[in-house]
């Protein structure tokens, strides 16, 4: 098809924007067809821009005929320059911004065609790989075109907020060394310098640091980090944090900041949130949520009910009762009459799915219109039942569920059931009380999850391993148990939590050398190994380093919970897959050898051949088939009077040759 130019034209209107106010006006518009319609004498095509959708329409009565066999030979997806006059239509469209009006056609430039595209664009159903092989046309629809706008919006409010606050916006490397952020490095090898690597960054924290201690006090950097882990929804091996540190501040500072950051961004989308949030520190929340980012529109919390089983029948739960605290019977009640409906089908549906978190057994106690049903109902007296309805609260209706164990292996599966359940039954209950408790899909439930411990053991590593990062202030009054009992020294250090997602983090820093020193140590880096590693801050932090700390909040995940998604995925342009590839440019992909042997990633294949007139000998080894290729090529080279070094590639391509004695070579 013969292209049109799209010379002079000019639009004077963006798609989105007519209205009736522009009736009768001549407007020029652009943008690719979403599809055509031919209903006889009236030929309508919907026109996108990036503002939005318009109709335009030709009548095959009194359009020109050129005009005509253009508009006919459109098809979905071409790119169109479209000229009319805006009138009224006759039958309006109430959900379409412009479904007042269309555009009545005098001219069209087909400016290009389209294939017929892998997928329908309003397709709901299609398959993800298929959308990010052809992530730009997926890029097309609405929903991406919005998230990506309101990406971009929270990243300018955001940058604008902190431009107000002082901060300063400094850039910091992408190529430099391992930062200990808890994940697997990506390296770059150096060409230059066989052997070596840089890593790319898991964030820009050291640097921050740094910053602080040249005096920049406020820092914010909307950065890329890069972090080799395995994902999951909400993970990427590349993302965006907004990284802030600032100098002179405790803890409140830092959170002072972003609190602010946090309502204007709910407003963005229509939600209103009130600062300051709620702090939980890090003991209650596994202990009450079972998790250290619990989601808080769920209020139900988990109870300890070991005391209730001391003298129980039930030896799993008397034997913990007896256990000394080193296992314990908890439980979550749900109350309501969802809940005390549950079938035992739907309960063994939940017992599958704890089992799967590690759980042995799920007991249950159920009261429905029938009263009591339990798992273990058999070793409940009526007073113990009682009993059991005071200690857990449970009036009425509603349905308990117990876990025993240690503390951790509760709080999983109990954990998890919290939020699982209350979701299920909110959906079954519309009663707008309850389901308001158990789960509100409209609220934004902002908290702040603080002292979190320093230091967790690690069984493959057999030490002591950073919670957070290594450079985290311990909690002032637990400094001496950094080396008495590292477990349970806490650190200055919080979480922001968004509706169950972490959506950021920091701490205040350790700011002299011997407290970091003694950091090092209590996680195994011994003083060589942390001059190797860390000289560079070991010395930073001796020149007048100021208290400092900072955060960092996940970009990606932020804008996923503002957009109302449910994959991160859908809030970047050119994600990768959950196999950590992009199917869009088929990367990670296979590199030629060449570049592999400039890396120094694989071995040296070069040879180097001593030459002449009576003898030709590979000086290290060499291949049988390189030696014919290269005596060939040598023979063609060299003067047989000559002696002297080759060296071929593994191709056979000449390197480097010098002249030993003789007439000189001559290449
Ligand atoms: N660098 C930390 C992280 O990426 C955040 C911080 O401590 O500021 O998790």
């Amino acid at each position: 098809m013969r292209l049109d130019q799209l010379g002079d034209f000019q639009r004077t209107h963006r798609n989105g924007e007519l209205r009736l106010a522009q009736v009768g006006e001549t407007v020029r518009v652009l943008g690719w067809c979403r599809r055509v319609r031919n209903l006889g004498f009236l030929v309508f095509l919907d026109l996108r821009d990036r503002w939005g959708l318009v109709q335009l329409v030709a009548n095959e009565e009194t359009a020109a005929p050129e005009l005509l066999a253009k508009l006919k030979a459109v098809r979905s997806e071409f790119v169109l320059a479209a000229e009319g006059v805006v009138a009224e239509r006759e039958n309006k469209n109430p959900n379409m911004a412009t479904g007042d009006i269309e555009i009545r056609l005098t001219d069209l430039r087909i400016l290009n065609t389209a294939a017929p595209l892998p997928f329908p664009l309003e397709d709901e159903g299609v398959g993800e790989d298929l959308r990010l092989k052809y992530r730009f046309l997926d890029l097309r629809r609405e929903e991406l075109q919005r998230s990506l706008a309101l990406r971009s919006e929270v990243a300018n409010l955001t940058r604008n907020h902190f431009r107000e606050l002082d901060f300063i916006e400094i850039e910091t490397p992408i190529l430099t060394k391992s930062t200990p952020e808890g994940a697997r490095d990506y390296l770059v090898p150096s060409r230059v310098h066989a052997g070596e690597f840089f890593a790319l960054p898991q964030s820009p924290q050291l640097f921050k640091q740094l910053l602080q201690v040249s005096g920049f006090e406020r820092y914010i950097q909307i950065c890329r980090c890069f972090r080799d882990e395995d994902l999951r929804a909400d993970r990427q091996p590349e993302f965006t944090q907004v990284d802030i540190e600032m100098s002179f501040v405790r803890q409140e500072d830092v959170q002072g900041v972003i609190e602010p950051l946090m309502i204007k961004l709910a407003r963005l989308v229509g939600k209103e949130v009130s600062a300051p949030f709620p702090r939980l520190p890090f003991r209650d929340a596994m202990e009450w949520y079972g998790s250290d980012k619990p989601d808080l529109r769920c209020a139900l919390k988990i109870q300890d009910v070991t005391g209730l089983f001391a003298t129980s029948g039930f030896n799993l739960f008397r034997a913990a009762a007896e256990s000394q605290g080193q296992r314990r019977v908890r439980a979550i009640c749900f109350p309501g009459q969802a809940a005390g409906a549950l079938s035992r089908k739907q309960l063994d549906g939940y017992q599958e799915q704890a089992k799967q978190m590690g759980a042995g057994g799920l007991p249950y106690a159920k009261w429905g219109p029938e009263g009591l049903s339990s798992s273990f109902k058999k070793f409940l007296e009526p007073a113990d039942e009682a009993a059991l309805r005071q200690g857990l609260g449970a009036l009425g209706e509603g349905l308990a569920i117990f876990a025993v164990g240690s503390d951790a292996q509760t709080s999983k599966v109990l954990g998890d059931l919290r939020t699982k359940l209350a979701t299920d039954l909110a959906a079954i209950e519309p009663d707008p009380a309850l389901s308001q408790q158990l789960h509100d899909k409209n609220t934004f439930a902002f908290l702040w999850v603080v002292d979190f411990p320093l230091l967790e053991w690690s069984e493959e590593a057999r030490r002591f391993v950073a919670c957070h990062h290594p450079f985290t202030s311990p909690h002032p009054e637990d400094l001496d148990l950094l080396e008495a009992d590292p477990g349970r020294c806490r650190a200055v250090a919080y979480d922001l939590v968004l509706n169950g997602f972490e959506i950021g983090g920091g701490s205040i820093r350790i700011h002299d050398a011997e407290t970091q020193n003694r950091m090092f140590r209590a996680i195994g880096i011994d003083t060589a190994e942390a001059r190797a590693k860390f000289g560079f801050l070991l010395d930073a932090l001796a020149f007048g380093a100021p208290p400092h700390g900072g955060v960092a909040l996940g970009l990606d995940r932020l804008v996923m919970l503002l957009a109302g998604v449910e994959n991160i995925r859908e809030v970047i342009a050119f994600p990768k897959t959950a196999q950590a590839r992009c199917l869009l440019t088929d990367a990670p992909s296979p590199v030629d050898e060449r570049q592999l042997r400039d890396l120094h990633l694989l071995p040296e294949a070069r040879q180097t051949y001593r030459v002449g007139a009576v003898f030709f000998e590979s000086a290290e080894g060499g291949s049988p088939e390189l030696r014919g290729q290269a005596l060939q090529q040598i023979s063609q080279l060299t003067p047989r009077q000559a002696q002297g070094l080759v060296t071929l590639d593994a191709q056979g391509q000449l390197l480097e040759a010098q002249t030993l004695s003789g007439p000189t070579f001559d290449f």
